[in-house]
């Protein structure tokens, strides 16, 4: 086994018969598609069809409920910014705390800088969201509810459906950013109380730079990009014709994997977890055990440091990512396991491996080889760590669950 990719919530690799189905609009027929030439091909037709792919991964009923957009953070913007400016007078945003940056960023910004006010609704140490807060929060003054439907560090999946009929009772509108849940989770939108929803190709096997808003129908709309007639001029811009054809193919496949991803692909990850856990003495899976994506692990080693983890797993071609803020040069574990209350010793040593329908058993299996030694090896370096198991007893608690 040479490599094992296990960071699917991150970005996945475009499926080969998606990039084989598109390299022709990028070397044949590359007409812009307002054009009436020939070199354009059929490509206005297919970004009907890919709207219409969309349109069946969603359940959705109607071709203009779905915008085409460059991004998850486009269309979660486009939506907390349009419902904003439709309803002037409702100056309130509610939120939750383990948000991904492109809604916790921009309603940091519009608190700041715009007057609103906005209400970070808490969770618990599974990363449930509080109802009762949510319910308390809820008013007439409330604008917009952005709630995401699945957590891209944990899985936990919210019950956003719920959520929104609560939002709906005080005139609110609701959005969900179900970035990580489109094509792992069934979604039916015609029988739904969500007026908005996100997605984003490059988390189910398109390329990165197209994205999705769905918008239901009859819901007030305030553009955000302002130009050209394309999108019904919803969104300005030549269409990202490659992106939007390959996010259609996508979604087909998405479709036709759905029950994989729910049976085989969670199977792997419960294979995965299971066997990482039964080897590793203090460590812990986290989220919601009852609701969670099928294809996302996240586990904390408790004692070491995540990014080392990573470096090491990373030498024998395992690719996950740690759950603490690495990115950003900060030493601080991640927003998402502070909220959850998770202790510093835990926090600071977890990985999310996240899986797809691309993993295979043998992949999982080398992760689970792999690991422990990897934890054992760096545990004997940690000044947590003695001869006999944790120094810092102080700190640790119990696994929440096995
Ligand atoms: N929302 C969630 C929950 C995500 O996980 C991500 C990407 O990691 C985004 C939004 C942003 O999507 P994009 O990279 O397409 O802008």
């Amino acid at each position: 086994m040479s490599s094992a990719y296990m960071d699917n919530n991150a970005t996945t690799r475009v499926d080969p018969r998606v990039l084989e189905t598109i390299l022709p609009y990028f070397s044949e027929y590359y007409g812009n598609p307002s054009s009436m030439h020939s070199f354009g091909g059929d490509v206005g037709k297919r970004l009907e069809e890919a709207r219409a792919s969309v349109q069946a991964l969603l359940g959705v009923e109607h071709d203009s409920e779905i915008i085409f957009t460059s991004c998850g953070t486009e269309s979660d913007n486009t939506a907390i910014l349009s419902a904003l400016a439709i309803q002037p007078s409702r100056r309130e945003i509610i939120t939750s705390v383990v948000e991904h940056p492109a809604i916790l960023s921009l309603c940091d910004h519009l608190e700041r800088h715009e007057g609103y006010k906005v209400h970070y609704i808490p969770v618990d140490r599974l990363g449930r969201i509080s109802m009762e807060a949510y319910a308390a929060a809820l008013s007439e003054q409330v604008a917009i509810v952005s709630m995401m439907y699945a957590n891209n560090e944990t899985g936990t999946i919210f019950p956003v459906e719920t959520m929104a009929r609560m939002a709906k009772e005080k005139g609110a509108l609701f959005h969900t950013d179900a970035v990580q849940a489109v094509g792992k989770i069934v979604l039916n939108m015609q029988e739904s109380a969500i007026d908005m929803l996100s997605l984003s190709g490059h988390k189910l096997h398109a390329p990165k730079g197209i994205g999705a808003l769905y918008v239901r129908r009859g819901t007030r709309y305030r553009p955000m990009l302002r130009g050209g007639h394309q999108e019904r001029g919803r969104r300005a811009g030549t269409e990202n014709t490659t992106g939007i054809i390959a996010l259609g193919l996508a979604a087909d496949m998405a479709l036709e994997h759905m029950e994989y991803e729910n049976t085989v692909v969670r199977a792997l990850r419960d294979r995965l977890e299971a066997g990482i856990l039964a080897q590793v003495p203090y460590a812990f899976a986290n989220g919601d055990p009852e609701h969670r994506l099928p294809n996302t692990s996240s586990i904390s080693f408790e004692y070491i440091e995540g990014e080392a983890i990573l470096m090491l797993l990373s030498r024998v071609g395992i690719a996950a990512s740690s759950g603490s803020a690495c990115t950003s040069g900060s030493l601080e574990p991640s927003h998402v396991l502070r909220a959850m209350d998770i202790p510093y010793t835990a926090a600071h040593g977890t990985i999310r491996f996240s899986l797809s329908r691309e993993t295979t058993e043998a992949e999982v299996d080398w992760v689970i080889a792999q690991t422990p030694p990897i934890v054992e090896q760096l545990r004997r370096l940690s000044p947590y760590w003695g001869a006999n198991g944790p120094i810092l007893t102080d700190n640790a608690f119990a696994p929440v669950y096995a």
